[in-house]
């Protein structure tokens, strides 16, 4: 039988330390992973804001470091997708690919994906031209006109690397406002590669094969305008990824509800990372969520073995 002390979901940031810190504490453990470790900072080009690398690193540097980290210790890797939990009373079920693995304690890592627009022409047009990840598909748009959609962190630190590469970038926000940090917002506000559409919507992504023309409204005077692009980066938010959670954990619609100790309502079931229901998704908050769930499931470990 499949059967370890504590089972990680998910081998992002908040995964990965939490493996780390467990296995440093001498607990038997796997971390589970349906693609890669890394998670979102896999999709991300540069990280400047986590501490430690002055002038920043890529995405992918980082990952491999986490990763790197792990290799020192007796891990169980194992790369499949979760379908399922069956909490139990002081052992739990999960069931991962075709087998079914044990675990006492289970730390709920799976972070977050993209939010879709919603709008027509996005599901059709997906791969040819619409896009969640610059870094991807960014390439694929060498010195064309690209458009990228949202108003946070992810959109403008998106249209700064596009501008790397693309001839131009329209940065398209519903808000008058930019929610994204002012560093962000400077650098973009003052790129000249990067044109600024405030107070708009996109009702439709056109094309007929590929991308081809945004269908814009002005939500301020109900103006509406086409805009020829050939790919549309869409950075509209992030939704936790929790459809493998069962019921009895509780949950509200931004994620796993848990306390300050990243205890879930379940006895043994921890979340951490950009699973949870909070406000920061960032690498440092969720190496910080990942290195308190472990602290906490080891105590937990403790005192269900006596
Ligand atoms: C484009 C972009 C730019 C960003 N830029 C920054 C930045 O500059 N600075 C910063 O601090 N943060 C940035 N972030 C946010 C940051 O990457 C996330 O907050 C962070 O990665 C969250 O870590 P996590 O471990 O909670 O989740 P994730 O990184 O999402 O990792 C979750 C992992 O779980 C796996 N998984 C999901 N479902 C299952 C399943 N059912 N079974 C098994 N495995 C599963 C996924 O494959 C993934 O590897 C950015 C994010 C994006 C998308």
């Amino acid at each position: 039988m499949n059967s370890y002390d504590a089972v990680v979901i998910g081998g992002g940031p908040a995964g990965m330390t939490a493996a780390l810190y467990l296995l440093r504490a001498g607990v038997k453990t796997a971390m589970i992973e349906k693609l890669s470790p890394g998670g979102q900072v896999l999709m991300t080009s540069e990280i400047e804001n986590y501490p430690g690398f002055p002038g920043g690193l890529q995405g992918w540097e980082l990952a491999d470091k986490f990763s790197a980290q792990l290799d020192e210790y007796p891990l169980g890797r194992i790369y499949d997708e979760v379908r399922s939990i069956e909490v139990g009373e002081s052992l739990h079920a999960i069931s991962v690919g075709e087998e079914i693995v044990h675990a006492k304690t289970i730390i709920l890592a799976t972070g977050s994906r993209y939010r879709k627009l919603g709008v027509p022409g996005e599901e059709r047009l997906l791969g040819r031209g619409v896009s969640y990840c610059a870094l991807c598909d960014g390439n694929f748009f060498r010195d064309r006109d690209v458009a990228v959609i949202g108003g946070g962190n992810s959109a403008l630190e998106e249209a700064l690397y596009l501008a790397r590469l693309v001839n131009k970038v329209y940065l398209i926000h519903r808000r008058d406002e930019f929610r994204g940090l002012v560093c962000y917002q400077d650098k973009c506000f003052n790129h000249d590669k990067i044109e600024i559409i405030r107070s708009t919507v996109v009702d439709e992504i056109q094309g007929a094969e590929d991308v081809e023309s945004l269908a814009l409204r002005n939500v301020a005077t109900d103006e509406t305008s086409t805009l020829k692009v050939d790919a549309s980066f869409i950075f509209v938010g992030f939704e936790p990824i929790m459809d493998f959670v069962p019921e009895e954990i509780g949950k509200d619609r931004n994620g796993i509800i848990t306390d300050v100790e990243m205890r879930t309502n379940v006895p043994g079931v921890f979340a951490a990372g950009d699973i949870r229901s909070k406000m920061c998704r960032q690498v440092a908050s969720a190496v910080g969520d990942g290195a308190t769930a472990a602290t906490a499931a080891f105590t937990y470990l403790e005192q269900l073995d006596g």
